[in-house]
């Protein structure tokens, strides 16, 4: 009895998978087509971190990290919110003074890179920057220990 109930489960899970291979190839063609159709945004991006030594470049395809513009353009990617990030422990001038730095080290990226990049700051940007078929970059800042609250 026992094994007669196993293999109905196997049989009906071995539909069931059957049925999502079948479900997923449309699903994937849908989704597909419903990505790069659209203004994919990644909402936070803790890359920035990286451009503080001046070595890395988003231009160039990285063997670490998950970021940089060929894979951006592959992924269909439309814009990106650049993290600013400092630790809470720092506070007040130079918690600003950081943020400061990691600010000018988007600009220079997008300043290295003009012809993938443009800075942005409104939905408005966001989707010029797709009819000029680059990538609109945005920064969000993480927490308001660095704004000298
Ligand atoms: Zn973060």
């Amino acid at each position: 009895m026992t094994r007669a109930l196993l293999l109905i489960v196997v049989c009906v899970s071995s539909v069931c998978l059957a049925g999502l291979a079948v479900s997923a190839h449309s699903i994937s063609e849908k989704a597909r087509k419903l990505h790069f159709s659209s203004i994919v945004v990644d909402t936070h991006d803790d890359t920035t971190q990286r451009f503080l030594d001046g070595k890395f470049d988003l231009g160039t395809r990285s063997s670490t990290g998950s970021i940089d513009i060929p894979r951006m353009k592959e992924g269909g990617l439309g814009a990106i919110f650049f993290s600013i990030w400092i630790p809470s422990k720092i506070t007040g001038p130079e918690a600003v003074h950081r943020a400061m730095i990691q600010i000018d080290t988007v600009r220079e990226q997008v300043r290295k890179h003009p012809n993938d990049f443009v800075l942005a700051t409104t939905a408005a940007e966001i989707r010029e920057a797709r009819k000029q078929g680059k990538i609109a970059a945005l920064m969000g800042l993480e927490g308001g220990h660095m704004a000298a609250t």
